[in-house]
């Protein structure tokens, strides 16, 4: 039998893919390697959203090095969003000799196919210029756990000045809604008890279709009765409709959360990342959630150090995130991409200033957080159990409606049950309770 181990990077739609690349292996015959096993075949399934995440993999590709020099007979692949840019694959083909397969994002379901030519033949390098339509019908091997990753729509046709994303996931692509209801089911028959619908833009779903949209998937996912709850993300704060918050209130499963990346509270800023809103906007649509879903989490991204932001604007941001008072933000330095827009903008912020708004941010927001989640202590919250807690595994850890994180004691055969839990104590980021 032979062994495979997936590593990825990035974010959600990346866990997905590696799932179905995954699912490919099994297919072929592999099983995945368990701790401790050498992998026959190790893939990388990589990011590009920062030039973070593409420093770890070439962390990693010089590490495997001495892996192979040390057991010649494993091969190693890397696909996904790096090689998927420009030039990039045949520059990860030269500099890392070791590399056997390397293929990007528009071709990872031809996996067998490339693998069937790697056994004849040196090195394989093979990346996509255009995506083709989305393809159905692949076998894929989900994460163990109560979540079930459900892929919506491909691709953005947004063009933020500073995203890579477009670049390497192609235009937009809607799934056909019969095959995600089809897929849930499944999930839900394989002890799945909670969905979460992807995209890169989620409020953008079926515009591609006719007589499709993303209010209406949402309704229809809403009838499944085999799952407890949907989650969805990322909405884009142009494109949410109020139909769609409406039907949130609605609905029965879906899950009072919304990602919601603001990027900056700067009109200045935000008018350069075309992103199509102002702060004015966004805070209209905050106001529209809040009155239709008072008791929503929301979540948002920002971005700090774009080109050009000067400390005023940033000043906006840090305003911003106060008046809303977001549950929880996830804050990124500016990282130029190459290819795109914001990269031929001089980058203006010192790393040192980046570095010193970053921490500023996570403070105030650290405060918000900490203070919002206090407010829930002694209240009783709905808890899906998910599995044992990360920090403790004595303990438990589940998810409240909004996608709060929370911790206590009960008995492992809990593990997908919802359950009433009494906050007891709160942090930034998780609440402690008691069932
Ligand atoms: N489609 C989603 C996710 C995009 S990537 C969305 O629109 O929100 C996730 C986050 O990474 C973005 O929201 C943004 O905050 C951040 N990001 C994207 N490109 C970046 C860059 N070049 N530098 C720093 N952060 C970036
Ligand atoms: Fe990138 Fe903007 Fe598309 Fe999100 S909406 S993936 S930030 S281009």
């Amino acid at each position: 039998m032979r062994l495979y181990q997936i590593i990825t990077y990035g974010c959600q739609m990346n866990d997905r893919d590696s799932e179905i690349l995954a699912g490919l292996l099994e297919k072929r015959g592999f099983r995945a390697a368990s701790g401790g096993e050498q992998a026959n075949l190790i893939l990388l399934n990589t990011c590009c959203v920062r030039k973070s995440a593409e420093d770890k993999l070439f962390g990693k590709l010089h590490e495997l090095r001495l892996v192979k020099q040390q057991n010649p007979e494993i091969k190693i692949a890397v696909g996904g969003c790096v090689p998927q840019l420009p030039s990039q694959a045949a520059q990860i083909a030269k500099r890392f000799p070791h590399v056997d397969l390397i293929f990007g994002t528009f071709n990872s379901h031809q996996l067998d196919k490339l693998l069937d030519r790697l056994d004849a033949s040196q090195q394989v390098c093979e990346v996509w210029e255009s995506a083709g339509p989305v393809q159905e019908e692949l076998p894929s091997k989900r994460k163990t756990g109560i979540r079930a990753q459900v892929s919506i729509i491909a691709g953005c046709d947004n063009f933020c000045s500073y995203c890579a994303v477009p670049m390497v996931r192609g235009r937009e692509r809607s799934r056909h809604p019969d095959r995600i209801q089809e897929e849930i089911r499944e999930a839900a028959s394989q002890g799945f008890r909670e969905v979460l619908l992807l995209g890169q833009n989620v409020n953008s779903y079926g515009k591609d279709l006719g007589n499709a949209s993303f209010a209406k998937l949402l309704r229809q996912i809403d009838r499944i009765e085999a799952i407890d709850r949907i989650r969805f993300m990322t909405s884009h704060p142009r494109d949410l409709s109020m139909e769609t918050i409406e039907t949130i209130r609605e609905g029965q499963r879906i899950c009072e959360h919304i990602h919601l990346p603001l990027q900056s509270g700067s009109n200045r800023i935000l008018e350069i990342m075309n992103r199509k809103y102002s702060q004015m906007d966004y805070l209209r649509l905050i106001d529209n959630i809040r009155k239709v879903l008072p008791e929503a989490s929301l979540t948002t991204d920002i971005i700090v150090g774009f080109p050009g932001e000067e400390n005023s604007d940033f000043q906006e941001t840090l305003k911003t995130l106060k008046i809303i008072g977001f549950d929880a933000a996830f804050t990124f330095m500016y990282s130029p991409r190459p290819g795109t827009l914001a990269a031929r903008m001089k980058d203006t912020v010192s790393m040192q200033e980046k570095k010193s708004r970053l921490q500023e941010l996570m403070k105030v927001q650290a405060e918000i957080g900490l203070h919002l989640n206090q407010r829930l202590v002694e209240r009783e919250v709905e808890v899906l159990v998910e599995g044992p807690s990360k920090s403790n595994p004595n303990r438990l850890m589940g998810r409240t409606r909004t996608n709060k994180i929370v911790i206590f004691d009960a008995a492992p055969s809990l593990i997908g049950k919802t359950l009433k839990v009494q906050i007891v104590k709160a942090n930034s980021w998780s609440l402690y309770g008691a069932i």
